[in-house]
């Protein structure tokens, strides 16, 4: 049996507004159930004080994991029809895990969350009660983030800064995808044909009439985290190059300034030379020019090659991920 399951289906009360939760699980066999008694007892706990909790639905989208978390999910499907599960044909990582369950997500208002609890439930209750009253977006803004490892902290800080130093729109800082979702910022977003997804970036890119909860960030309660470093860096570059243009324009300016100061040298040399003769053969000066220069190209293709990438995985046009199985819907 599955440990935490415990709770039951209540009577179904049809004006009360549906809430989706949309959780990507990539091995988590250990999490999924904790999860789920979780969000259950939070929600009958958070309406006990008068008025009915609304309808919920939990979306686990299964990211491809190779333990038996789709197995554990099934069985959860059976015994409770509110917990459902897409399954994807193999690992597409958490971006495109998310847009495949918000496309299948069926609520009035979509609450992305991690599995791991890190995203407190106790947060849902505030979070509805401002889309009630008129807030199609509710983001939930980490203020304490002791709980991560220094690096994380720092390096995450430097992501927000630069991007939002660059970005053509900025993207709220310290929000994760943990936040409530109007049905119509839902459809918006599905309706998007981006394939190098960069969630956090849309979800602020898209606008509607925005709150914001603050709270502190807890430690992962089971499991160990999914994210290695690669990842987290392929992450960013999909954040910065789908923000913005700005680093590819930088180039233009950074050659024409390059260029118009080796001309003004250029010219200075030429009149040295005239005025007082050839005199030892600058080999160090051109190494060093030759270098420089040399490594600004290569940074430069390699900038251009980030973006090029891109359009061609764009061209190609390939599906985000693809279903294999979908439980409950
Ligand atoms: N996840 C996923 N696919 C992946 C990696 C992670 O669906 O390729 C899910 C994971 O199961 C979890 C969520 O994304 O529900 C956040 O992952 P994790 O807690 O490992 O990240 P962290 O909190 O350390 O940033
Ligand atoms: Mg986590």
């Amino acid at each position: 049996m599955i440990e935490g399951l415990t709770f039951q289906t209540p009577a179904l009360l049809p004006d009360q507004p549906l809430i989706s939760f949309v959780v990507p699980v990539y091995n988590e066999e250990e999490c999924v159930g904790h999860f789920a008694a979780a969000i259950a007892t939070v929600i009958a706990e958070s309406w006990s004080d008068g008025g009915p909790p609304p309808h919920f639905e939990i979306v686990f989208v299964d990211d491809g994991s190779r333990d038996a978390t789709a197995a554990v999910v099934r069985a959860m499907c059976m015994l409770d029809h509110r917990i459902k599960l897409v399954s994807l044909s193999r690992n597409f990582g958490k971006e495109a895990a998310l847009s495949a369950g918000l496309k299948a997500a069926t609520g009035d208002a979509v609450i992305p969350m991690d599995v791991d609890l890190q995203d407190p439930p106790e947060l849902i209750r505030p979070m509805v009660d401002l889309w009630r009253n008129g807030a199609q977006i509710v983001n939930a803004k980490r203020i304490d983030r002791r709980q991560d490892t220094f690096f994380k902290r720092a390096t995450s800080r430097l992501f927000y800064k630069t991007i939002n130093a660059i970005a053509d729109h900025p993207i709220a800082v310290d929000v994760g995808d943990f936040r409530l979702l109007d049905r119509s910022a839902v459809a918006v977003l599905n309706e998007m044909t981006e394939r190098c997804r960069f969630n956090k970036g849309l979800f602020s890119w898209i606008g509607f009439r925005t709150e914001t909860v603050e709270y502190a960030r807890p430690m992962r309660r089971t499991g160990y985290t999914k994210w290695r470093l690669s990842r987290l860096v392929a992450l960013a570059l999909d954040g910065i190059t789908s923000s913005t243009t700005l680093p590819l324009r930088v180039w233009t300016m950074i050659g024409a300034i390059t260029s118009i100061l080796a001309l003004g040298y250029a010219a200075f040399l030429l009149a040295y030379t005239i005025i007082s003769g050839v005199d030892t053969p600058g080999y160090a000066s051109i190494m060093v020019a030759v270098l420089f220069l040399g490594g600004l190209n290569l940074f430069s293709l390699g900038l251009m090659g980030e973006y090029v990438g891109r359009i061609s995985m764009q061209v190609r046009g390939r599906p985000l991920y693809i279903v294999a199985e979908t439980i409950g819907f």
